[in-house]
């Protein structure tokens, strides 16, 4: 029995009554870009995120890029961020002109760490922060917050990988993309919700954010051929994935409660190996959109759990300021000693919602027995 890593065709044929008839829906409609599908989205994942509005874009990195420029951050500023993250985080500050300003993640939950940051702000100043839920694990959103507004610099939420977590404030939890000035969420379909193709979403309580955004994701134009802006561009999200995302957004909580079970079980079963476990801290809601240990000689037991038929996979096997392509944005004397040893180590292992525990137990006991074989004897 093997076990993949992802069964995205197992989410489709759990939906496929739903979907089959949101498909058909909008290809009968003929409306394919924009239009009431796209709105009714909109409205809904505001409603559902607690944010007053959401904007639809083409994709994640496209939502990032616009964010900051929506926020008016652009040539000759600096944007705080990690360097432990998926490559669209820093690609879309580059491509507003701005300068990455790296900051190594938190030893424990693997975000942006907080009196790094807030050190790093003290010298240098940041037009805008940019924190990473890595994994779905909400980074500190309440100091964050307090930073930011601390040096009046905007606070971004990348949400790309933590659809539905939560920080607890006040008593009560709050899902992540409602704490920044804007928030940024991908749909790619590998997400934890995720499309039938690209698409992605900005997210703000601010009017004024919402209405730049807009204008910037579809050519400035503020009534048709009326542009007002010299810099705008098509990034639209289509009514065929605004349909498939309204119907999976039904399923979200559902989907991630499910995945906080086999976290639990993984949790169980893996504990006394000599690996590291994800944590979820106190009052923060992960989601699992990985679930990714950390392990010594990390290669060598990823390709014996290949050889078990376990999927596996390497968020990231690389920090970003050791890429080719981003090494020249670094100083030489910057140090990320917690992204490289998490490059190293980390591996995620099987998590999705239609995997059941039969196959964690698979996993589980693998890894045992991978593990074992490498002790001493
Ligand atoms: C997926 C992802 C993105 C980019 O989203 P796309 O829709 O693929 O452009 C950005 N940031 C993070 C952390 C991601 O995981």
């Amino acid at each position: 029995m093997t076990v993949p890593f992802l069964d995205l065709s197992a989410q489709y044929l759990e939906l496929k009554s739903e979907l089959d008839a949101a498909l058909r829906r909008v290809v009968e409609s003929a409306a394919f870009v924009g239009g009431e599908e796209v709105r009714s989205f909109e409205r809904e994942l505001g409603a559902y995120l607690g944010a007053r509005h959401a904007v639809g874009v083409a994709n994640g990195t496209d939502a990032l890029e616009i964010a900051l420029q929506a926020l008016g951050v652009g040539p000759g500023d600096s944007v705080l961020t990690v360097p432990f993250t998926f490559a669209a985080t820093i690609e879309a500050i580059v491509r507003v002109g701005a300068r990455p300003m790296l900051v190594d993640v938190d030893e424990e939950d693997l975000t942006l760490n907080v009196e790094a940051a807030a050190n790093r702000m003290e010298r240098h100043r940041a037009k805008a922060v940019i924190a990473v839920h890595l994994y779905g694990h909400p980074a500190d959103m309440q100091r964050l917050r307090a930073l930011a507004d601390a040096h009046g610099a905007a606070l971004i939420e990348d949400a790309a990988q933590a659809h539905g977590a939560s920080c607890l404030v006040d008593g009560q939890q709050r899902r992540v993309g409602s704490f920044g000035d804007a928030a940024c969420f991908s749909f790619y379909p590998t997400k934890n919700l995720g499309a039938m193709g690209d698409a992605g979403a900005i997210v703000t309580q601010s009017e004024e954010v919402a209405e730049r955004a807009r204008l910037l994701a579809s050519h400035g134009e503020s009534e048709k051929y009326r542009h007002v802006l010299p810099n705008g561009r098509n990034s639209r999200l289509d009514a065929i994935q605004a349909a498939v995302l309204r119907v999976k957004l039904r399923h979200l909580d559902r989907w991630n409660a499910g995945r906080r079970a086999l976290a639990r079980h993984y949790g169980e079963l893996l504990s006394g190996l000599p690996l590291r476990l994800p944590s979820e801290r106190t009052g923060r809601r992960h989601v699992y959109h990985q679930y990714a240990i950390r392990v010594a000689s990390r290669d060598r037991v990823k390709e014996a759990l290949a050889r078990a038929g376990i999927g596996t996979a390497v968020h990231y096997p690389l920090a970003l300021h050791q890429q080719e392509g981003f090494r020249a944005l670094v100083g030489n004397d910057e140090r990320f000693p917690v992204s490289e040893a998490s490059a190293r180590e980390i591996l995620s292992l099987p998590i999705f919602p239609q995997l059941d525990a039969h196959s964690v137990g698979r996993v589980a006991g693998e890894l045992r027995r991978i593990l074992a074989a490498d002790q001493p004897q």
